[in-house]
């Protein structure tokens, strides 16, 4: 037969694809976590939300945003997280599965190991994993339209959970919950929930209703010369918020971000 050393490398590497994103682009990377319905059974998440375990994905996101300069905002619900990587990005040189998975490891790294900052008393069972994809968003409306689309998402899906873990609680079973809850609107929900259970869905923390916002912020503060005089001095800090990313006003008073 032929020898191996008659390979020529660049005939092997003609068979791999192009998998560049469109230049000029917002790139939304969102990952999400695989079969973490089950996952959150076999750590005995508090239902609907884990408080602890919303913390921990929030705190990997802060990692992220500090260890690439290139994600600019990310948005987090439940098992889910989205990246917004700026329009210029060169990251992996825009290869789609280059930076989803260098994304989706990073992420999973950081979960494992901050697992036990967060859950101290709980053994991590088994490995996480999570899955990712990455989306071109052509202007910064469909980005923010896309962003929308997630929070109502969380919103949704939150109101219903709070619903149906409160009607459990309360003895129902799974199926007669599912059932009471079968085709009834929001108002409807929200009225189950204070007549029932004396619940204002509105009280419920901002992290359950509106999900997480990962973003840079510039903070001002005073430190103090060699000779002892003030001076203004300002650091970018990676912060946490669980703000209304649907109406323009975060945009609008965070024009930096989407700039
Ligand atoms: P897939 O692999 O298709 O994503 P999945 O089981 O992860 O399947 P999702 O639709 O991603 O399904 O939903 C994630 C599930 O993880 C939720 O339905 C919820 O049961 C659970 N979960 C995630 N985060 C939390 C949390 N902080 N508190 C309680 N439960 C959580
Ligand atoms: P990139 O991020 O582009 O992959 P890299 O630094 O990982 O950059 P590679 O071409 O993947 O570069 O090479 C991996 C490098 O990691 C090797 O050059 C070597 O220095 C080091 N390395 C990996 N495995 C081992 C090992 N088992 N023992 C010693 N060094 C190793
Ligand atoms: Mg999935
Ligand atoms: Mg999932
Ligand atoms: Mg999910």
């Amino acid at each position: 037969g032929e020898g191996i050393g008659r390979v020529k490398p660049e005939y092997v590497k003609s068979f791999q694809f192009e998998n560049k994103l469109m230049p000029s682009t917002w790139i939304v990377v969102r990952i999400d976590g695989c079969h973490f319905h089950r996952f959150s059974e076999v750590h005995e998440f508090e239902k609907p939300n884990d408080e602890q375990a919303l913390n921990l994905m929030n705190s990997c996101a802060v990692a992220m945003l500090e260890e690439f300069v290139d994600i600019v905002f990310s948005y987090g619900v439940s098992d889910e997280y989205s990246f917004v990587l700026k329009k210029t990005t060169q990251f992996c040189h825009r290869r789609a599965s280059d930076m989803v998975s260098l994304i989706v490891s990073f992420f999973s790294s950081m979960y494992v190991r901050k697992w036990k900052d967060f859950f101290p008393q709980k053994e991590l069972k088994y490995p996480p994993s999570f899955d990712g994809r990455a989306v071109c968003y052509p202007s910064s409306e469909i980005l923010r339209d896309y962003l929308a689309w997630r929070q109502v998402d969380c919103h949704i899906n939150n109101q219903y959970n709070t619903c149906f873990w409160m009607l459990v609680k309360s003895g129902k079973t799974k199926s007669e919950a599912q059932d009471t809850l079968k085709g009834t609107q929001a108002r409807e929900k929200n009225e189950l929930l204070i007549q029932q259970f004396g619940i204002n869905y509105h009280m419920l923390p901002a992290m359950f209703r509106q999900g997480s916002s990962v973003f840079r912020k510039k903070e001002g503060k005073t430190a103090m010369d060699k000779g002892g005089d003030p001076v203004e001095r300002s650091q970018v800090k990676v912060i946490v918020d669980h703000c209304n990313i649907i109406e323009t006003r975060f945009w609008d008073e965070h024009p930096s971000i989407l700039d």
